[in-house]
C-alpha cells in the first residue's frame, strides 16, 4: 500500500471496532464522526494527505527497499548524516502544521520502531523469534503506513513500590498465560495518548527500571486497538467546536487514555521480549529507540517555540508594548530557548555516529540534555504569553457575542488594537488564550512536563550516564599543579 491519504486512514478508523469510554458513552464504532474525535481525525487525515501533496511528496516519503512503494521517511533507517536531515525535513513539515501541537504525529513512534527494527539481534537474544517478530513488524506498519500509540507506565496507584508489589497483583497489566495462541495480558497501563491509532506498543518504560520480581510485568507487544479485551478510558474531551474560539483545541485534542488489558491474547508474532527484566530496563537505551524518538520531538519542540515566539511578537506588537524593554526581554528568553534547541538539534546531526546496529544515529548528548531542558522551559513560555498579555486574555467575546450585529459596533469599537481591527485583535488573543490558558493549553504544559517520563528520574538517568569523568580528572589536575 505504502504511504497513506487521509482518507484512508478515516476508513480503516471506522472499519475497526475498538473500545473507547468517553463522557459515560461506550463508543465502538464511527469513531471519526464522534464530536471528541473527529476533528483529531481530520488533523491526522491532514497529516497523512501531506504525504501525497506534489510539492513535498519527495520530502515526505522514500521508495520502499522491499515494496518498492513510496513510504513515510520516518520509517527511513539512516545510513548517513544526510538520511537523518532527510528525516528531519520530513518532521519538520508534520510539526509545522499544529505548530507543534501534536506529539503523536505518526513520526514520533515510526522512529522509534524503526530504529527498534534496526536492533533485531537485541530482541533476538534469548529467541530468535523475537528478532523476526520485530522486523517483521516494522515492515508491516511501514509499508501500510499504520498509526502507532504506546503504553509505557504502570497505573499510579503506590508509587513507593513496583508494579509486583501493588495491592492487587493484576493492577498493573501482566503476563497471566502462555500457550500455543500467544500470551495473556491482564491489568492496565497509563497513558496512551491518542486512541485514535491503529496500534499500540505496550513497552518498557524508557526511565523505570524492574527488579527481578517484576518479571511478568516486562515485556514488549504491540497490538491492533481494536483487539478483543482491549479497553481505553479517556479524560473529559478538550474538543471544542468553533474554530474561532479555540483555534487549537477545535484542531489538536490527541486525547489520553488509561488502557485496560483484559485477559487481551497477543499473538506469538507480536511479541518482541518477555519476562527478562533486564532486556526491558535497558531495551530503549541499547536499540537507540530512545534517541530516535528524541530527534522527533526535538523537531517538535523547535516547531512549538518558533510559534510561541510569533504569537508573542504579534501580542507585543498589536497592542503596542513591543518597545518596553521587560517585554523585549521575554521574547528574547523565547529567542534563547529557540535558538538553544536548534543548537542541540544540529550538534546532533553534525557529530552523528553509526550505532552498533549499523545506523546513522545522531549524537545522544546535545539531544538528551535537549529533552530534559525542554519540561523545565516550557512552562515559562506559557507564562510569557500570560505576562504580555495580561487581562487581553480575559476581553475575549465568543464567536456568537462577535456574530450578534446588536453588540458587534461596541466590540469593533472597543476591542480595536493599535494597528490591527477588533476581529483581528480577538483571534491573536483567542489562540494566546489556548496555549497559555485553556484546558488545553493546561494539557501541553503537563504534557511537555511528563510525556518523556518523570523529569527528576529522567535527570537521574542523565547524571548517571553522562561521562563525567574528564571534567573531574581537569579538577584532580589542577590541584595537583604546583606552579
Ligand atoms: C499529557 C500526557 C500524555 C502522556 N502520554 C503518554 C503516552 O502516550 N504513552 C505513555 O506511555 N505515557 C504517556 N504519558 C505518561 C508519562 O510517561 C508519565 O506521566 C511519566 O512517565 C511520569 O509518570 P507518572 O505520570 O505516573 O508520574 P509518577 O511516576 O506517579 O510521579 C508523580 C510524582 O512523584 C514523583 N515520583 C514518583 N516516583 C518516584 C521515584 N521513584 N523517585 C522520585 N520521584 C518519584 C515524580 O517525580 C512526580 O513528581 C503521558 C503523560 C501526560 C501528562
Amino acid at each position: 500500500m505504502g504511504a497513506r491519504k487521509g482518507s484512508q486512514y478515516l476508513e480503516t478508523l471506522d472499519r475497526q471496532p475498538r473500545e473507547i469510554w468517553i463522557g459515560g458513552e461506550k463508543i465502538t464504532s464511527g469513531v471519526s464522526k464522534h464530536p471528541a474525535f473527529r476533528a483529531m481525525a481530520k488533523s491526522m487525515a491532514f497529516l497523512y494527505d501531506m504525504q501525497h501533496d506534489p510539492e513535498i511528496a519527495e520530502e515526505m516519503t522514500y521508495v520502499s527497499p522491499t515494496s518498492g512503494e513510496r513510504v513515510g521517511m520516518s520509517f527511513l533507517q539512516p545510513k548517513t548524516v544526510e538520511d537523518l536531515i532527510k528525516r528531519r525535513k520530513m518532521m519538520q513539515h508534520w510539526a509545522n502544521y499544529s505548530g507543534g501541537m501534536l506529539g503523536r504525529t505518526p513520526d514520533y513512534l515510526n522512529s522509534d520502531l524503526m530504529a527498534l527494527a534496526a536492533a533485531h539481534e537485541f530482541f533476538g537474544r534469548p529467541d530468535k523469534r523475537f528478532g523476526e517478530n520485530i522486523k517483521n513488524y516494522y515492515e508491516y506498519i511501514r509499508e501500510n503506513d499504520l498509526l502507532l500509540t504506546h503504553t509505557l507506565i504502570h497505573p499510579q496507584a503506590n508509587r513507593s513500590v513496583g508494579p509486583s508489589k501493588q495491592a492487587d497483583p493484576f493492577l498493573a497489566a501482566r503476563v497471566v498465560d502462555k500457550n500455543d495462541e500467544g500470551v495473556t495480558i491482564r491489568g492496565a497501563r497509563m497513558l496512551a495518548t491518542l486512541p485514535l491509532a491503529d496500534e499500540i506498543m505496550v513497552f518498557p518504560s524508557t526511565v523505570i527500571k524492574g527488579t527481578r520480581d517484576d518479571m511478568p510485568y516486562a515485556f514488549a507487544i504491540a497490538i491492533p486497538t481494536s483487539m478483543k479485551g482491549l479497553k481505553f478510558i479517556c479524560r473529559e474531551s478538550f474538543a471544542e467546536e468553533s474554530k474561532f474560539d479555540h483555534p487549537l483545541a477545535s484542531r489538536f485534542d490527541e486525547q489520553d487514555a488509561v488502557v485496560i488489558f483484559e485477559d487481551v491474547v497477543v499473538p506469538w508474532d507480536r511479541v518482541f521480549l518477555l519476562e527478562d527484566v533486564e532486556a526491558a530496563n535497558t531495551l530503549q537505551e541499547v536499540t537507540s529507540g530512545i534517541v530516535f524518538m528524541t530527534q522527533q520531538v526535538l523537531v517538535k519542540n523547535i516547531a512549538k517555540t518558533e510559534f510561541v515566539l510569533g504569537v508573542v511578537c504579534l501580542i507585543a506588537e498589536t497592542i503596542g508594548i513591543n518597545e518596553f524593554q521587560h517585554v523585549q526581554e521575554k521574547i528574547a528568553k523565547v529567542i534563547m530557548l529557540l535558538e538553544s534547541m536548534r543548537a542541540f538539534q544540529r550538534a546532533g546531526e553534525v557529530d552523528a555516529s553509526p550505532n552498533r546496529w549499523g545506523i546513522m544515529t545522531p549524537d545522544f548528548k546535545p539531544l538528551n540534555a535537549a529533552r530534559n531542558l525542554y519540561p523545565r522551559v516550557f512552562p515559562m513560555l506559557r507564562t510569557i504569553i500570560q505576562q504580555l498579555s495580561a487581562s487581553g486574555l480575559m476581553a475575549l467575546p465568543t464567536e456568537e457575542t462577535m456574530k450578534n450585529g446588536e453588540i458587534r459596533p461596541d466590540i469593533d469599537m472597543y476591542y480595536q488594537a493599535k494597528n490591527t481591527s477588533a476581529e483581528e485583535r480577538i483571534r491573536l488573543f483567542r489562540l494566546a488564550w489556548d496555549i497559555a490558558g485553556s484546558a488545553f493549553g493546561s494539557r501541553q504544559e503537563l504534557y511537555e512536563r511528563f510525556f518523556f517520563g518523570d523529569p527528576v528520574r529522567m535527570a537521574s538517568a542523565l547524571y548517571n550516564w553522562y561521562d563525567k569523568e574528564p571534567y573531574k580528572e581537569r579538577v584532580r589536575e589542577f590541584l595537583r599543579r604546583l606552579d
